[in-house]
Parts: structure tokens; C-alpha cells; sequence
């Protein structure tokens, strides 16, 4: 069985570097019938902060990546790791390294002088037992001295790296506590994961993990490092290319299936798809469709791609998400009433909307009240007509059936009749009912603001 693990360290919000890594551990799990589990990396007791773990919690909720069985703290795990050391100890796989700090930057001062290498040798590596004396250790690996270890990504294909340039790294450190490279070996094991998917921040890290994985006899997990992410220019991202929290794309509006989607597709591709549903990423996302160099972020598709999920998306849970998206932006929630109407206007306002600010723009004429206060360009629209324009036109609708059929076959009429073009019309009409010049179709409108509502509103714009 397939089992992930997404791994963060909890520093700061959920980036959008490691909401992608936590997309693709996800859909790699879920299209295998395996497990995605979750794993706070809180052994830096210095930076974590159980408001970046709520944090990280918040934006993979809001992505929909759900995790299998409890979230495992790292730092909790400090006994196990502790053990293992101890173990590659009297497997004779490690030893007692009884060196000071000064003695090892001793040593790294005089090997710089002589120009020789300055990874630190421990002279307790082969020294006899008797020898020890009775202060404080670290427990080191004892790393092989020769040879090469290779590993076999699934990104970035075979990387070789001799041993000699990897030290005898410390696992347990004097005062007793693991190092994180310990730590990551042995919570990976004992969660069973069989493929570790994170960035090529981390490639290097991995022939020293092998190290352990190889002194205790354990297999070792299939690797794929995933480049990081560009901005458009082709540079590192930063805050001004939208390396933002992944809640801030909440707070902007945009819907989780098309971030979903847009991140799936940041590094990883299926020939020439962009667009595609979820059941379709978890049926399609593999290691191989992961490109080798990194990939650009691009504001402008997660746009488009959003505007394509949106109009795909239930009503009743495009309301929902956007009850989630005006609380991460400090808006105003919707009250009952609103939402309900919100939900009854949803087939004519999501077929064009990219973000939930633009849908809600259109959906103005159903969350306000009477009277309406016409903005600018609707103001514009009403003094457009003549004044006795729209009094005229009450009666007509009046006595229509409340159908879109009986209601375009009234207004066409009537503008016919007035010698006026229909669009001439809609301006002040939509002034009338949405105080707006961007909405729905006027017979939308009326449709969804039933037949009272409308004349209403027609009235008050005429007087
Ligand atoms: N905690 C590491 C990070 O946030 C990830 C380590 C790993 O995935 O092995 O970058």
C-alpha cells in the first residue's frame, strides 16, 4: 500500500510551495487507494508555534487535502528517535563521539590551514571502549569512508554522491536530544511511508538519510524531490510574484477545486490538460509527469482555471465556500436570508465569475434591499432614457406571466414599440434592479426577484 506523508515545519502559514507539496502526496495517495498522512515537524522548539501547526492545519482544510489517522508531532517522538540511535550504537553502526565544540573547530582551523578537508574526523570513531572517558557524548553514524551513495530519484533520476563528502553526522547530540535528520529517518519508517514527495530543497538531505536507512537494515522509501517554484520572471518566488499563504488565496476569492487544480499543474503535467476535475488529477497525477525544472507561477491561469470550476461547481457548495471565503477575507458573513437567495441566483451568476469577489459583484442585485442606491455607471444608465421611460414600461410587465419567455416578449415589444434598441433599455433596467451596470440578464434578474420584488424596484427608479 501507497503511503505519503506531507512534513512541515511549523514556522509560519501554509506557502504555496508546501500546499503544492502537500497536493501532490495527496493525489498521489488517493489515486492509489493508499494513505496521506500528516507530519508536524516541531522539533525546532525555538521557531514552531502552535499557531503556524493551526495555521498549516487551516490551509490544507480549505484545500480539501484531508489526512488519514492523527496528526503525528515530531518532536513527540524525540524517545523513539533517542532509541534508534542507541540501537545503531550497539549494532556498533554509530559511536560515542567524546569530542568538545572546541576540539572539533580545532581540528576544522588546522585542516583549512593544511588545505585539506575540513569534515570533522572523530578520533572516538575506532577508539577502544576503555579509552572513554566519563563526560557527555554525541553518538554519530559511522558513515562509509569510501564508495559512493546513489539515489534513485524519481525527479531528478540517479544522483551520485561520494562519501567522502559526507561526515560522520552527529544523531544524538550531547545533551541527549535527536537531530532532525534522525528524526525524519525514523517517523518515516514507523508511519510505514513508502514514497517521500517534497522539495529538492531536501535532495541533499537524502544521502544522508539514506546513511540511516541503511544502517538499520530499513528500505528506503522511493524519492522524488520536486523543483521549487519560480515567479513569472523565472526567479525564486517571493511575495511579490504571489508567494503568499495558500489562506490568502482564500481571502482573494479564489475557489479551492481551482487552486487545486492550478497547483497540481504548477510542476506536473498530463500532456496537454489544464483544465481538469479532481477524480481526474488523483486518476492521472504520477511521479513521471513531474518536471525537472521549476515551474513559474502564473496568476493569470489560476484565474482562467478558477473560472472554470466555478460554473462546474453545486450551488448549495459554492454558497458554502463563499460564506468560508468572506470570513478569511474580514467580510461581512451572509445572513440566512442572503445565502438563501444567494443559492437561488447561483445558476446566473457563476457561468462567468473567475473569484468570488466577481460573482458576488453579479449577485449585488440579490443581497441588497430597497431602495436601491445605483452607482456611478447605473446612475448614468437611468438618466440615459427619458424620465417617463420606465413608469411606462410598469404595465407592460405588469400583466406578463412571470416566464422568461412572456417577460423578453413584453420588453422586446415594448422597446420595438418606443423605437428603442433592447440594450438601450437593459442599462436603466439594470440600474433599476441591481443599482449596478454589470449583472445578470435583466430577466434573470426579474425571474430571481420574483414579480412584486421587481415592480417594486421599477417604481421606485421611476419616481
Ligand atoms: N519539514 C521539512 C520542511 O518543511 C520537510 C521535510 C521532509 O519532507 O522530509 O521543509
Amino acid at each position: 500500500q501507497v503511503v505519503t506523508r506531507f512534513a512541515p515545519s511549523p514556522t509560519g502559514f501554509l506557502h504555496i510551495g508546501g500546499a503544492r507539496t502537500a497536493l501532490f502526496n495527496w493525489l498521489f495517495a488517493r489515486g492509489r487507494g493508499g494513505k496521506f498522512l500528516l507530519r508536524i515537524e516541531d522539533t525546532d522548539r525555538e521557531r514552531s508555534t502552535p499557531e503556524a501547526t493551526a495555521a498549516i492545519l487551516q490551509g490544507m482544510s480549505w484545500l480539501g487535502l484531508d489526512h488519514d489517522g492523527d496528526v503525528i508531532s515530531q518532536f513527540e517522538g524525540a524517545p523513539r528517535h533517542a532509541e534508534v540511535a542507541h540501537q545503531l550504537l550497539a549494532d556498533g553502526k554509530a559511536y560515542k563521539c567524546f569530542s568538545t565544540q572546541d576540539e572539533i573547530t580545532a581540528f576544522r582551523e588546522q585542516a583549512r590551514a593544511e588545505g585539506k578537508s575540513t569534515l570533522f574526523q572523530s578520533p572516538w570513531r575506532d577508539a577502544e571502549p576503555s579509552t572513554q572517558p566519563d563526560t557527555p557524548y554525541a553518538i554519530r553514524i559511522k558513515a562509509p569512508r569510501d564508495g559512493v551513495t546513489v539515489i534513485r530519484d524519481q525527479v531528478q533520476g540517479d544522483v551520485t554522491i561520494r562519501n567522502d563528502q559526507l561526515d560522520d553526522m552527529i544523531l544524538l547530540r550531547s545533551d541527549g536530544t535527536p537531530v532532525y535528520m534522525l528524526a525524519v529517518v525514523v517517523d518515516d519508517h514507523d508511519m510505514g511511508v513508502t514514497h517521500v514527495i517534497r522539495g529538492d530543497d531536501h535532495l541533499n538531505n537524502a544521502a544522508r538519510q539514506m546513511m540511516i536507512y541503511e544502517a538499520m537494515g530499513w528500505d528506503v522509501p522511493v524519492w522524488a524531490h520536486i523543483p521549487l517554484i519560480h515567479g513569472p520572471d523565472g526567479k525564486k518566488l517571493s511575495k511579490r510574484h504571489g508567494a503568499l499563504g495558500a489562506q490568502e488565496y482564500q481571502a482573494m476569492g479564489y475557489p479551492a477545486a481551482g487552486m487545486r487544480n492550478y497547483l497540481a499543474r504548477l510542476g506536473w503535467s498530463h500532456g496537454d490538460d489544464e483544465f481538469f476535475t479532481d477524480e481526474q488529477a488523483k486518476e492521472w497525477f504520477d511521479l513521471t509527469g513531474i518536471g525537472k525544472s521549476p515551474a513559474r507561477f502564473d496568476l493569470k491561469k489560476l484565474e482562467n482555471l478558477c473560472g472554470q470550476h466555478i460554473p462546474i461547481t453545486g450551488d448549495a457548495a459554492l454558497r458554502q465556500e463563499i460564506q468560508g471565503y468572506l470570513a478569511a477575507a474580514g467580510l461581512p458573513a451572509l445572513t440566512n436570508a442572503q445565502s438563501g437567495d444567494l443559492e437561488r441566483a447561483m445558476y446566473c451568476l457563476k457561468d462567468r465569475a473567475r473569484t468570488f469577489p466577481e460573482l458576488l459583484e453579479k449577485a449585488h442585485f440579490v443581497l441588497t434591499s430597497r431602495p436601491i442606491k445605483p452607482d456611478e455607471k447605473a446612475a448614468k444608465a437611468l438618466s440615459s432614457v427619458s424620465d417617463g421611460i420606465l413608469s411606462e414600461l410598469t404595465p407592460h410587465v405588469q400583466n406578463a406571466s412571470w416566464t422568461r419567455n412572456e417577460l423578453e416578449s413584453a420588453l422586446n415589444s415594448f422597446a420595438e414599440a418606443k423605437g428603442l434598441k433592447f440594450g438601450k433599455l437593459a442599462g436603466p433596467l439594470r440600474a433599476a434592479l441591481a443599482g449596478r451596470a454589470v449583472t445578470p440578464s435583466v430577466f434573470d434578474m426579474m425571474l430571481v426577484l420574483g414579480r412584486d420584488e421587481t415592480l417594486a424596484r421599477l417604481s421606485d427608479a421611476a419616481t
